[in-house]
């Protein structure tokens, strides 16, 4: 059974290749319906700049905005930043957080998550209410310059207790992932960016429990289908099942 109204907490305007924001939604929609999936969570990209400049960052939140406005039920977002420039950064969350339409925050490889500079990205985002989507890598051989792991985020989500963030991917290697973010209950989990193997979503759920656990996708980078699979296919009860594919992004949306 497909359960009605998911909500994918993370995918990327990847479809249509190159296409306008009207493009990639006529690509995608079908697939979301066909999945299930109600609500995209939508950030960073078409283009993925490691360290945007102030054109670029506004090229790609202006791509996103079109999305959503197009799309308002179907879609909604998070404003991408590079916090190096951080002036530019806390401009950026008045122009798409404050006065919308953007929901939260996407912090991807430009600087690593445990420093200053984001710490007054979060301070911010906490008075908004806006949750931070985290890309987080336990990298085979070293992470890349500025990018963060579920270490940096811990630490991170120490000192900032009033922010939720989103630790994408779970650190990739997801069974060291998992144990870094365990001793910070505003850390959740999703559920993309590894390959759909066994086990993943029942270690989250019995280490931080169904409520930290969320589904995303990394669509079009990956399938809708491939990473429900890692929830519909999971050894755990209904309920939990429910809270990852919907009810725990409802609470941090507030919807
Ligand atoms: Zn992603």
């Amino acid at each position: 059974m497909i359960e009605p109204g998911a909500i994918d907490c993370h995918i990327h305007p990847t479809a249509a290749q190159g296409g306008p924001p009207a493009a990639c939604a006529d690509e995608l929609l079908p697939f979301a319906d066909r999945m299930g999936i109600a609500l995209m969570g939508t950030s960073l990209g078409p283009t993925f700049w490691r360290r945007p400049t102030r054109e670029q960052i506004t090229a790609d939140n202006d791509f996103n905005a079109e999305l959503i406005a197009r799309h308002p039920d179907r879609f909604f977002g998070y404003a991408n930043l590079n916090p190096n420039d951080l002036r530019f950064s806390l401009d950026e969350i008045e122009r798409r957080v404050a006065d919308g339409p953007f929901v939260g925050l996407k912090l991807w490889v430009a600087m690593c998550c445990d420093h200053p500079n984001v710490d007054a990205i979060c301070e911010r985002a906490a008075e908004l209410g806006a949750p931070i989507l985290q890309h987080t890598f336990f990298r085979a051989g070293g992470n890349l310059p500025g990018e963060s792991s579920p270490d940096d985020l811990a630490a991170l989500a120490a000192r900032q207790r009033e922010v939720t963030f989103i630790a994408a991917h779970a650190g990739l290697n997801w069974e060291r992932g998992i144990r870094a973010v365990l001793g910070q209950p505003n850390i959740l989990v999703d559920t993309c960016g590894f390959d759909p193997e066994l086990g993943y979503t029942e270690m989250a759920v019995a280490w931080l429990g169904a409520e930290r656990v969320v589904y995303g996708s990394d669509a079009t980078g990956r399938s809708f289908a491939s990473q429900l699979a890692k929830v519909y296919g999971a050894d755990i009860d209904d309920d939990a099942k429910a809270l990852i594919l919907h009810g725990n992004m409802r609470r941090v949306l507030d919807l």
